[in-house]
């Protein structure tokens, strides 16, 4: 039975040899570029997946070189009350407007602490 136990071993010795394969998988280098226009070269298996978007050394967002657009993030822009004004009405309105409320102001009818 000594001879069955030396296979095993060879057997285990040739499978530790293929995982030496596995770890030199061949590479691909990656390139981003942020808004600094710092560059990152990134090495990844050419069996990763590389992501479109890594963070810079400097807290921006590095972007793919040659790499498609990341998929643009739903952010809703900061709408201040003035933006939501200026869709509702134009600035000739709002002067309009404006010109009233000072005469009823000046008029002393309202109060200047009272609500718009
Ligand atoms: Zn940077």
């Amino acid at each position: 039975m000594s001879n069955r136990s030396l296979r095993g071993t060879r057997l285990g010795a040739l499978s530790m040899e293929s995982d030496e394969g596995v770890l030199s998988a061949p590479r691909q280098e990656a390139e981003y570029v942020c808004a600094n226009n710092h560059t990152i070269v990134l090495p990844f298996s050419v069996e990763a997946e590389v992501p479109p978007v890594w963070e810079c050394r400097c807290g921006l967002e590095a972007l793919l070189k040659d790499g498609a657009e990341p998929e643009p993030k739903v952010v809703k822009p900061t709408r201040t009350h003035w933006d939501m004004l200026l869709e509702r009405r134009a600035v000739p309105e709002l002067e309009k407007l404006l010109e009233q409320r000072l005469e009823l102001l000046r008029s002393g009818k309202i109060r200047s602490n009272s609500a718009f």
